[in-house]
């Protein structure tokens, strides 16, 4: 057998000629124990279990530079005196001071199986004393590995005598990281989840300032960290948790500066003196590739048997499928922002938004912001009904012409000094902080949010874990249903910071838990339950993008939070089968230049996003604003005839563009961020396979230039075998091209006009 083959099945985990490549054991030799296959090795001090190696097998590739440290940290406190360390819980700001110290155990003990393909080794740690307490702490940990893979999987339980009650655990704990390959001290980096897509993020091994990263889940987007040597090496770090329990992912330089660590916060949800398990895996170990290969990886393992796809789905709004762009406002201009709207304001509004349906000749979606009876942001949240004069009008013809409106509701915040908080009591069911204060913060940093910066008036986050709260949002969109026949809602701030909440009348855990997840889902049910939707399929969308709430909402808006083109797509390389990202802002003063505007619309379109959340109504309406509308159009063709692809497909590796030319594009990247330059290849491009294995290129050519690009074809990654039998077909000019039979070659060459977007689409002939 050649050594590529073999090196094929290994990496397959198949069996050939009755021997198993890749078949786990565990080794003791030298004060090690190692647990191992022919993929990877992870070894431990027999002594004090302290981390020696992790290796990857096949690269001959190790990720342990500084061996040692403890495998996890426990944090135990007394509720009733928290002491200044266990303050308001704040951004990866949870330290406490009386931590369990696994090296102090009075005894290690380990036992090792063997059993149905998977090697378990078990680690005992008895005994271990904490300060100033009678009773001991006992804790086990779980390791084990199976045939064919590379990951280790983590588990971890403990029973606690001691009078205090457990706080959080930080496990794994796998310190003196970094790859030992040469070069990579400048090449590497960790792929980080982020609230809307993810980010690169080098030299972990110093960090400059920073200090630290990660991230608060379920507020990002996947449970998943990668280290990338950025010489085709890679570390796996997940939790695999489908019920989207509240945790912390940490990574941080080692006090040498030549190695990282790396753990996950896991927030106790149920504090006490007792047992206490770890309710999910975490999987750590070395793969081959980078942070791609990891997202699909994760994807593989884990997100597509937790999510269903789009696809398998029959609760999917047809127009929704259908629709290519969103555009949002409100009805009137800005100097009367506060004072409501008049019924002929509404009506003059209403007729402007046809006509614009009528010029661009496209259905599309309105997010509607100041809809409300107060029409003023961030004001007298949840007191939104009645809506502002002559809505309910609006809508009814609005929805007539074929534009969708979906007005905008917070699902979190309760202005602290309506009469509504009073008379419902709902300061019972607000958060409250480790000090039983109420949680006044909206942001990640802390911040205090006036609902008037003038009156000083509070807005209280809600629990999702109080019935009173998840009600009373599903009253408020049962009646925005009843009342005014809108076909789509908002719910903003769905995919936030994911607050902890300590009050003792609520019916679930203080500290950690599932209760934030699982109180967003039920509003997200209930929602979709009503009868108000009378008999339409419901349509809800979400801020941010978090792999928590997709089984039961439609679409995440992307279009604020991820405008920046060398933004990481793990989100979308994890779940654009499982739900639908939409937009990238264009503002009014970028879009009177077609370069940008059409390369923020290129960008939008290749990411897979339903497009707009264009701002620019008025504007589109207006001889200068031409040509944009007919470029618009061309792009809601296209997304439309990609439906396989930019809809229900899975987004695969970018292709190389490298060889084509660049042009230096400023944009505003976020509403408050300002506007950064990005040389950009003159073809933006991505590639997506279809449910029945079509391969599709998207591509947009956003200068005023004709262009041809050869892409090098991605068989790894792709799909196709570069020789294979294939059929051709492009769109573009609203219409497909006949298909043409060829070979796959090696590269692919495609002409794109200027300021056009197309679509290549490679069909096997197998
Ligand atoms: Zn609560």
């Amino acid at each position: 057998m050649n050594v590529k083959k073999t090196l094929l099945l290994i990496a397959a985990g198949l069996s050939f000629a009755g021997e198993v490549f890749g078949a786990v054991e565990i080794k003791e030799s030298d004060g090690a124990i190692t647990i191992c296959n022919s993929r990877a090795s992870l070894a431990l001090s027999r002594s004090d279990f302290s981390l020696r190696q992790i290796r990857d097998r096949i690269r001959r590739e190790d990720y342990v530079k500084e061996p040692g440290g403890p495998l996890f940290l426990i944090a135990l406190w007394d509720p009733k005196h928290p002491g200044k360390e266990l303050n308001i819980p704040n951004w990866f700001n949870t330290t406490v001071d009386i931590v369990v110290d696994a090296q102090k155990a009075t005894s290690f003990e380990y036992s090792k199986e063997i059993k149905d393909g998977k090697a378990v080794l078990t680690l005992k740690y008895r005994g271990i004393p904490v300060r100033t307490q009678t009773g001991l702490v006992d804790v086990t940990v779980m390791v084990s590995l199976a045939d064919g893979s590379g990951l280790f999987e983590w588990g971890l339980s403990m029973s606690n005598a001691t009078s205090l009650q457990l706080y959080e655990v930080h496990f794994p704990v796998l310190q003196g990281l970094a790859s030992g390959i040469p070069g990579s001290e400048t090449n590497d980096y960790v792929a980080v989840s982020s609230y809307c897509g993810g980010e690169k993020k080098p030299l972990p091994r110093s960090m400059g300032e920073i200090g630290q990263g990660g991230g608060e889940y379920p507020g990002i987007g996947v449970q998943l960290l990668s280290y990338c040597d950025g010489l085709g090496g890679a570390l796996y770090f997940a939790s695999h948790d489908p019920a989207a329990y509240r945790k912390t992912f940490i990574y941080q330089p080692c006090a040498s500066k030549k190695a990282f660590q790396w753990y996950v916060i896991h927030y106790a949800d149920q504090p006490g003196v007792g047992a206490w398990k770890l309710p999910y895996s975490v999987f750590c170990g070395p793969i081959q590739g980078d942070w791609y290969d990891a997202a699909k990886l994760y994807k593989r393992m884990f997100a597509d048997k937790a999510w269903k796809s789009l696809s398998e789905r029959t609760d999917v709004a047809p127009w929704f499928r259908d629709l290519s762009v969103w555009f949002q406002g409100y009805a009137f201009n800005g100097e009367k922002i506060g004072e409501g709207d008049s019924k002929d304001g509404m009506k003059e509004f209403s007729d402007k938004m046809v006509k614009l349906r009528d010029m661009l000749g496209e259905d599309y979606g309105f997010h509607w912001y100041l809809w409300q009876k107060y029409a003023r942001h961030d004001y007298r949240y949840p007191d939104y009904l009645p809506a502002s004069p002559g809505f309910k009008e609006a809508v009814e013809k609005l929805e007539k012409a074929g534009v969708h409106a979906m007005p905008y509701v917070n699902i979190r915040q309760f202005e602290t000094s309506l009469p509504m908080w009073r008379d419902e009591h709902a300061e019972n069911f607000a958060i409250r902080n480790i000090k039983g204060e109420l949680d006044t913060s909206t942001t990640i940093k802390g911040v205090e949010h006036f609902a008037d910066r003038d009156e000083k008036k509070l807005m209280g986050n809600m629990c999702f874990g109080a019935s009173y709260w998840p009600n009373k949002v599903v009253d408020i969109e049962r009646q925005v249903l009843g009342d005014y026949g809108v076909s789509a809602l908002y719910l903003d701030e769905l995919a936030g910071y994911p607050s902890f909440c300590y009050a003792t009348n609520h019916k679930h855990p203080c500290h950690g838990g599932t209760y934030f997840a699982a109180g967003e889902n039920k509003i997200l049910r209930d929602i979709r339950a009503l009868q108000e939707w009378g008999g339409k399929p419901p349509v809800i969308v979400g801020e941010n993008t978090s792999e928590a709430y997709i089984n039961y909402c439609d679409g995440l808006l992307n279009g604020h939070s991820d405008m920046r083109p060398d933004s990481l797509p793990i989100f979308h390389i994890v779940h654009s089968n499982h739900t639908t990202e939409i937009g990238t802002l264009v503002v009014g003063t970028e879009s009177h230049d077609l370069d940008i505007f059409l390369s923020k619309l290129g960008f939008n379109l290749v990411r897979g996003r339903q497009l707009g959340w264009l701002n620019i109504y008025l504007e589109m309406l207006t001889p200068e604003f031409s040509k944009q509308l007919v470029k618009l159009r061309e792009f809601c063709n296209v997304r439309r005839a990609g439906q396989e692809f930019l809809f229900f497909g899975e987004h695969l590796r970018t292709p190389v563009l490298d060889a084509l030319p660049k042009v230096e594009r400023k944009w505003e990247v976020g509403p408050c961020f300002g506007k950064v330059s990005y040389a950009l290849p003159v073809v933006l491009g991505e590639c997506y396979r279809a449910p029945n294995g079509e391969i599709g290129l998207i591509l947009v050519n956003h200068t005023d230039k004709t262009h041809t690009a050869k892409i090098p074809w991605n068989t790894k990654d792709w799909g196709i075998a570069v020789g294979t039998k294939i059929s051709r077909q492009d769109y573009g000019n609203g219409q497909w091209s006949k298909p043409i039979s060829q070979a796959m070659a090696d590269n692919l060459t495609v002409t794109v006009p200027a300021y056009t977007p197309m679509i290549v689409k490679i069909i096997s002939d197998k």
